[in-house]
């Protein structure tokens, strides 16, 4: 190089080592081989750039000059001083021909897969294997300006056939479906994105879990642990409401988020906030009011009107801190003192401090907890039954708050009366909204 060379010819100089250096690796397609000039003369095919760059070679070897590049790369051309080359070596070192045969056959099944899905958006990803992720690295270590990647390269293939083919647009932040081109499995694999359905729902029976229990030793299958079901109990208030929206979606599960959630005996007689989760839904313009008459016709479980959610919901439903109402049926084991209970009507904004109760100190922290009691009314049923209208914070511990927990509750209602508690029947009767 001489010392007054010129950036322009600098330049010019670059692409010939460019070219110079991929042509040295191997025979190279004129795909990869345009790829590598990608970012240059936008809208033309990486083929014809190729294409261009391969005749532009060969036009200086066969004037004389000196390249060091692997003749397979030049197989159909004559040139005037070498003899036409006999080889008929035509698989591409870079990208082992996956345009040709893979790739096609690849967004063919895209195609075929995403027809099964309902959907306004999407993205589209690539998955390399191994060895075309290497080479990929080397091509950019050659043409670090200039270069595409192959991941890129196929993800714009696919994301035309799609465009194409469905007249949907790409959305890089939230779409509703994704297609990825896997080509360590060599398949396409799609991930629909979650629809999530906002409600309110009553548990008009005692007996059911507010989600699905599945059997511990099992984990659904079936044992005899859980007598051939799988679940511990014979329904729950999210199979009652996944049943017909997943049917509709065509999904393939729920997650269930509730506000809180009641006991699995007590009954919950206003309607609390939930939102369901439907995985691998295939159909998003489900019809709501449908679901919801369908989901009426239990005995067991009631929603109010079902609307279309988003993620951030689950998070607000989940963090939302309603005080709750409740009435509870309450048998002493001695007979009521009239007396006595006119303490109860002294209750009124009340601090208690509940140690995590007895019943589930196996599953959680052994905690003291702050909750306010706002009010107790209280209606005599009997000489040892009363009926209890107890308003408090979200979060109370109810029932402990009633019998006292052994002390771990404290004030409670059965140290207020002191009078022992033999049973409580439970119900939700208003969650403050
Ligand atoms: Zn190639
Ligand atoms: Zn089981």
């Amino acid at each position: 190089m001489s010392a007054e060379e010129t950036p322009s010819e600098k330049d010019a100089l670059e692409i010939i080592r460019i070219a110079s250096d991929i042509l040295n690796i191997g025979y190279v397609c004129d795909k990869c081989l345009g790829r590598t000039f990608s970012k240059l003369l936008h809208g033309m095919p990486n083929e014809e750039k190729g294409r261009s760059i391969r005749n532009f070679i060969a036009l200086l070897l066969d004037s004389g000059v000196t390249i060091n590049v692997k003749m397979e790369n030049f197989q159909e051309y004559n040139f005037r001083r070498l003899d036409k080359l006999q080889s008929n070596k035509t698989v591409c070192f870079v990208c082992e021909n996956i345009f040709s045969e893979i790739v096609p056959k690849l967004v063919k099944e895209a195609i075929k897969k995403a027809k099964r899905y309902e959907f306004e958006t999407f993205l589209v990803g690539t998955v390399l294997n191994k060895a075309l992720h290497e080479k990929d690295q080397m091509i950019l270590k050659i043409s670090p300006n200039y270069s595409e990647s192959i991941k890129d390269e196929i993800n714009r293939i696919l994301g035309k056939s799609i465009v194409e083919k469905f007249g949907k647009s790409v959305n890089y932040i939230d779409p509703q479906l994704q297609i990825l081109v896997n080509l360590k499995k060599l398949k396409v694999e799609i991930r629909s994105k979650n629809l999530y359905i906002y409600g309110g729902y009553k548990k008009l029976v005692r007996g059911i879990p507010q989600t699905t229990w599945y059997c511990k030793r099992c984990r659904g299958k079936g044992c005899k642990n859980c007598n051939w079901k799988g679940k511990m109990y014979r329904s729950s208030v999210q199979q009652i409401i996944e049943k017909p929206l997943i049917r509709m979606a065509k999904g393939k599960k729920s997650s269930f988020h509730g506000s809180g959630r009641e006991d699995i005996d007590v009954r919950c007689l206003d309607y609390r906030p939930f939102v369901i989760e439907i995985v691998d839904p295939k159909i998003r313009n489900i019809d709501l009011y449908r679901a919801k008459t369908e989901i009426n016709r239990s005995k067991y479980v009631q929603v109010s009107d079902l609307k279309f959610a988003s993620k951030d919901d689950v998070i607000s439903v989940k963090e939302a801190k309603n005080d709750k109402v409740y009435r509870a049926i309450v048998t002493f084991s001695k007979n009521l003192d009239k007396r006595e209970l006119e303490k109860l009507s002294n209750i009124n904004n009340v601090r208690i401090l509940q140690k995590t109760p007895i019943r589930v100190l196996h599953r959680r922290a052994d905690l003291l907890r702050e909750r306010v009691v706002k009010r107790v009314e209280y209606r005599i049923l009997s000489k040892r039954r009363l009926e209890l209208i107890i308003e408090c914070d979200a979060g109370t511990y109810v029932k402990e708050f009633i019998h006292g927990d052994e002390g771990r509750t404290k004030p409670s209602i059965a140290e207020i009366l002191q009078n022992k508690v033999k049973k409580i029947i439970l119900d939700v009767i208003e969650i403050k909204k």
